[in-house]
């Protein structure tokens, strides 16, 4: 028996911006189906639309692929210095640099009769296309330059006259595909246009790159958007053309909003990186990602890459769009955070309080303060950046607060002063090296059942954290610690007496 070819898989980009979450859930699909068959997975940049791209585009994606722990085997990587490197025995895998192979591939089809000139000027296929819509007929090339001859085609482009080449695409019958997620998938080939494979500026389109560079680079199977699925019939053409054997396909259920709309910009966060800045753990994101229109079959959520790897199937990934849960993402980012040794969550919240100035830099920080701190917002932590709203009081020096904030309910100003002294009092008596959760509330609870719970319990930690949210007064005070808790309650004081 001849021995299976080496699974293949790639992700090709166009560096057109950021790496988009839609971009990294087709990543991890192809990373996984590599990694679960001990084969590549190969990172290709698709750079053949000139006028889309983006600065620093190819580096924004690396960096939000490799931040997520997606790292290509083979082709486009980033070095230890975050620059642009390649590797690989199938180079170059960055499609402008790949110009002239493309040439000599539409060459051959031309050769064949397979792939033809166009000297339509975009004037006559603008008015093309308004009639075909007027008539209500499927838009598409006309094959008006199909009737030119060979050599006079040749004479023209010697002239120098302003042509594409297109694919003959034939018109009989019908292009169909088993795809990995679909099941049969066929296009009646009428309606399948003459797409242009070189445009005028010489470079190649998306659709003939991406048939010359998936077989030249072993491509075994492709993975990608549903956005797609029109565009196969052409590449398998291209495929048969070429007399190539045709790869596996899957093409991707779309990503969804809440009310089911098409996953954009404008009802929240899209780009890897805007998670990454909110302080997603890429553990979660990816998890979190995995699941979005695949199930393992019963009801585990949590999957490490590592089990991904194990667990992955692509016939289980669903037909139908994905709804993308902002709710289910912080609930398993959370959980992630939990999980956390407090040393390793606290060196994470660090560069979110530093940036927010609550904290000078790292080495102006009490590290075991900062950790009792973190630790007191462990649980209802759901993103990294929420540790600044949640425990900026700890870092003030004075809180700005109104007096009335002070006041529980039905309470008055006068029932709170009492209890604020009596609570001071109370306080001022606690040995400062037993000032602990514990000790605060064996001396406080029993006073704040005889003048009221919340009478008591509330103008303490308003007093301690300015707040109207906040863990509870005896976590806050034990952090505070005896000496600040007091200054605090004693401006509290002060402040309802003005
Ligand atoms: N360059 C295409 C994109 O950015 C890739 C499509 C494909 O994977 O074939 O979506």
């Amino acid at each position: 028996m001849p021995s299976q070819p080496k699974i293949r898989t790639r992700f090709a980009p166009s560096p057109t911006g950021y790496l988009h979450v839609g971009g990294l859930r087709t990543a991890l699909y192809s990373y996984l189906i590599a990694k679960q068959n001990n084969g590549d997975f190969i990172l290709r940049i698709e750079d053949t639309d000139q006028e889309r791209l983006v600065k620093d585009g190819t580096v924004n994606i690396l960096q939000s692929l490799y931040w997520a722990g997606i790292i290509p085997d083979e082709g486009v990587k980033l070095d230890k210095n975050n620059k642009i490197v390649q590797a690989g025995d199938n180079g170059p895998y960055i499609q402008s640099e790949r110009l002239e192979i493309y040439q000599k591939y539409v060459q051959e089809l031309i050769d064949k009769g397979c792939a033809y000139y166009c000297f339509c000027t975009q004037e006559r296929l603008d008015k093309l296309r308004q009639e075909q819509q007027k008539n209500k007929i499927p838009t598409g090339y006309d094959g008006c330059c199909l009737n030119i001859s060979p050599e006079e085609a040749k004479k023209r482009v010697l002239n120098g006259e302003k042509h594409v080449i297109r694919l003959k695409m034939p018109k009989a019958g019908e292009t169909s595909f088993l795809d990995l997620i679909r099941g049969k998938v066929s296009f009646k080939n009428e309606l399948v246009d003459d797409q242009v494979l070189i445009k005028s500026d010489g470079f190649p389109t998306y659709h003939l790159a991406v048939v010359v560079d998936d077989h030249l680079m072993k491509i075994t199977h492709i993975v990608r958007g549903e956005e797609w699925i029109s565009s196969t019939p052409k590449h398998i053409q291209l495929y048969k053309y070429f007399d190539w054997e045709i790869p596996q396909f899957a093409h991707l259920p779309l990503l969804l909003n809440s009310d089911k709309s098409k996953l954009s910009k404008r009802q929240g966060d899209v780009a890897v990186n805007d998670y990454q800045n909110k302080g997603y753990l890429p553990e979660a994101l990816i998890n979190f990602v995995a699941l979005l229109g695949w199930n393992p079959g019963d009801d585990q959520e949590i999957f490490s890459l590592k089990e991904l790897i194990q667990e992955f199937k692509i016939e289980k990934i669903n037909k139908s769009g994905a709804i993308f849960n902002l709710d289910k993402l912080n609930w398993l980012n959370g959980s992630y955070l939990r999980q956390m040794d407090i040393k390793d969550l606290t060196q994470k919240c660090l560069p979110y309080l530093i940036q927010s100035k609550l904290i000078k830099s790292e080495k102006d920080v009490n590290l075991n303060y900062l950790q009792k701190i973190v630790k007191l917002e462990q649980e209802r932590l759901k993103h990294l950046d929420e540790i600044i709203d949640l425990t900026h009081f700890f870092f003030k020096d004075k809180l700005n607060y109104q007096s009335d904030l002070l006041i529980w309910k039905k309470s008055d100003r006068e029932h709170t002063l009492n209890n604020l002294s009596i609570i001071k009092d109370s306080v001022e008596k606690i040995d400062s090296t037993n000032f602990n959760k514990e000790n605060l509330e064996k001396i406080l609870m029993p006073m704040a059942q005889d003048r009221g719970v919340g009478d008591v319990l509330w103008p303490m930690r308003v007093a301690l954290s300015g707040e109207q949210n906040s863990p509870g007064p005896f976590e806050i005070a034990e952090v505070l610690g005896k000496k600040e808790s007091l200054k605090r309650i004693v401006s509290a004081i002060k402040l309802l007496e003005k």
